[in-house]
This record gives structure tokens, C-alpha cells and sequence, in this order.
């Protein structure tokens, strides 16, 4: 009796998004502190929502590190900062025939998107036009989707990007407003909030994500969940913190799994019709409970991230096609 009414409870959640209502702070909340044995029960109403906007389809997403290390930013999780003593890749941008082999790698991975990444607070103008001059190149030759993650953009570097080609720009919020300040003090988050802006008025797609594990509260992952509603971010990346030996939060620990998971429900049902992407960090905190993540999220990484390595690829298309889902090429 008492599976039934939780059970109804969740599914009043889906109903909810489902009618383009959003939830409550409270409701958010009780998601990330229900009863871990309420889990599946979460996560079968998340899928409800996910199987109205998405059907079984899973898009692909490969990263390349474009320019790695090197970067005056002092981001607490981050192996490529200049306060990180973690032992990294440090070289500078990309040159065109690297970038173009990254986009053909992707192809073979069954990846609809490219993402090129870059360390950095934001690109110079000669590494801009590095990066415009390859996805020029991309969208001629390939059937890919490009996303790019530079940093914080000025107004004429926005716009030469989505002129190249380039149809979605990532820059993530990464944690709460309050939490900010405490994870980074070289930049703040109203120029995170600031760049999603300036990417969206150039006609890009917004992609802008979260990293859980930081010391945040529930209250404040849920707060992040609103202000990624409010953005109207397209996509939105998922991390749990893979704490890096040698960056300021290495002693964070991870995420446990089944709060990884609550996580998940919690986006899909504050952001119902959004791409919710399964991120950096899954391998680790997800762990034997990867498979479920994908009953709320309908995108993930395959390949290795930044300077961390993601399982090995075919390990993900097992588990799309054990799950009975399908890989979608093509969509953005
Ligand atoms: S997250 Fe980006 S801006 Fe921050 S330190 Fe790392 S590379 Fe630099």
C-alpha cells in the first residue's frame, strides 16, 4: 500500500512536468531526499517524462581537448588550472588537421556531436580563428553536430562562431550562485550567466550544465536546476565531481549512486523537453548503476573527457542496446 502512494506521488511529479507546470522547490527537494528505496520508483516516473520527449533515443556526444592545461582560471575541480598541480597535457591550441581527425574519431564513435573544448577564460582571437577555420572544414565535409566550450566570449567572437557553423555553445553554470564563490574566484557566475546570454542572442543553442559534488546543498541543486530552467538552456551536462588529485577539491569524495541518479530524475522533471546529458564524472559515481541513469538522462559522453579517461566506447553501446534503446545520429 505505502509503494502505491509513493509510487503516485512520483508519477504526480511527471504528470506535472509533463503539463508544463514546474515543481516546486519543496517537490525538488523531495526528490534528492526520498528514501533510496524509492529510487526505481523515481526513476520509472523520470522515464515517463524522458520516454514523452525522447522515445529510447540516446545521443552521443564526443569532447575533444583542444588546448589543454595552461589556464590562469583558479576552478577548484578543475586538473588544468593554474592553482591544480595535478600532472596534465599542457599544449596549445589545436591545428586544423587534429581537429578535423577529433570530428572524424567522433563519426566512428557514432557521435552526432562534436564538442571542442578549450582551456581558458576565453579564447584569443587567433585561437578563435583556429577553431572557426576547422568547423568551417566539419560542416562541409561531415554530417556532424558542433558544439564548442572556449570560455566567456566577446560579442564579435559569438558571432564569428555561429557564422562558421558552430550550433551549440556550452558554458556551464557549474554550481550555485551562493556556491560560486567558493569553486572559483577569477570569474564569477553572472558572466557565466552573462555568456548563455550573449550565445543564445547569436542564435546558438544553449548548452550549460552543473557539477554535483561540490559542498552544495540539495536546496542549491535544486536552485541550479531553476536557473537552468529559467536560461532555457537546450542541453544541460550533468558532472559529478571526479575529484583530481592535486586541484583544490580532491578530498571532495564522490556522489553516492543512487543520489546520482535522484539527481538526474530531479533535472528531467524541472527541465522535461531539455537534452539532459549524463556527464563527466559518470564512470565514477554512477558506477554498476550507469544503465539506470539513462531512464532520466538522454545523452551521454562516450570517450575519454578532458583530462580524465571515460570507459571504453563499446562498453556504452552495450548498455543502449541491453537497455533495449537506440543511439540517434544526427540530432542536436
Ligand atoms: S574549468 Fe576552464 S576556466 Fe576553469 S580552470 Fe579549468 S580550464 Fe580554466
Amino acid at each position: 500500500m505505502e509503494s502505491t502512494m509513493t509510487n503516485t506521488k512520483w508519477q504526480f511529479l511527471a504528470e506535472k512536468a509533463l503539463s508544463g507546470e514546474r515543481l516546486t522547490l519543496e517537490e525538488g527537494l523531495s526528490v534528492l531526499e526520498a528514501d533510496n528505496d524509492e529510487v526505481l520508483l523515481i526513476m520509472n516516473a523520470a522515464f515517463t517524462v524522458r520516454k514523452h520527449f525522447y522515445g529510447k533515443k540516446v545521443k552521443l556526444n564526443m569532447i575533444i581537448n583542444a588546448k589543454s592545461g595552461l589556464c590562469p582560471e583558479d576552478c577548484g575541480y578543475c586538473s588544468q588550472s593554474i592553482v591544480s598541480t595535478a600532472p596534465v597535457s599542457k599544449y596549445t591550441m589545436l591545428d586544423k588537421e587534429t581537429l578535423l581527425a577529433g570530428a572524424r574519431e567522433a563519426m566512428a564513435r557514432k557521435a552526432g556531436t562534436y564538442c571542442i573544448v578549450a582551456a581558458g577564460k576565453g579564447p584569443t582571437d587567433k585561437e578563435l580563428n583556429q577553431v572557426v577555420n576547422a568547423v568551417k572544414e566539419i560542416r562541409e565535409t561531415m554530417p556532424l553536430k558542433i558544439c564548442a566550450c572556449l570560455g566567456i566570449l566577446k560579442e564579435d567572437q559569438a558571432k564569428r562562431l555561429a557564422e562558421a557553423g558552430v550550433h551549440r555553445y556550452n558554458h556551464n553554470l557549474n554550481t550555485s550562485k551562493a556556491n560560486y564563490p567558493s569553486i572559483t574566484t577569477t570569474h564569477t557566475y553572472d558572466q557565466r550567466i552573462e555568456t548563455v546570454e550573449k550565445v543564445k542572442a547569436h542564435g546558438m543553442s544553449p548548452c550549460s550544465g552543473v557539477i554535483i559534488g561540490m559542498g552544495e546543498t540539495h536546496r542549491e541543486i535544486v536552485e541550479m536546476a531553476f536557473a537552468l530552467h529559467n536560461l532555457n538552456a537546450d542541453s544541460i551536462p550533468i558532472n559529478f565531481l571526479n575529484a583530481i588529485p592535486g586541484t583544490p577539491l580532491e578530498h571532495a569524495g564522490r556522489t553516492p549512486s543512487l543520489k546520482a541518479l535522484k539527481v538526474l530524475a530531479l533535472f528531467r522533471f524541472v527541465c522535461p523537453s531539455k537534452e539532459i546529458r549524463v556527464a563527466g564524472g559518470r564512470e565514477v559515481n554512477l558506477s554498476t548503476l550507469q544503465p539506470l541513469s539513462l531512464y532520466a538522462a538522454n545523452s551521454l559522453f562516450v570517450g575519454d573527457y578532458l583530462t580524465t579517461a571515460g570507459q571504453d566506447v563499446s562498453a556504452d553501446h552495450q548498455i543502449i542496446e541491453d537497455l533495449g534503446f537506440e543511439i540517434e545520429l544526427n540530432a542536436l
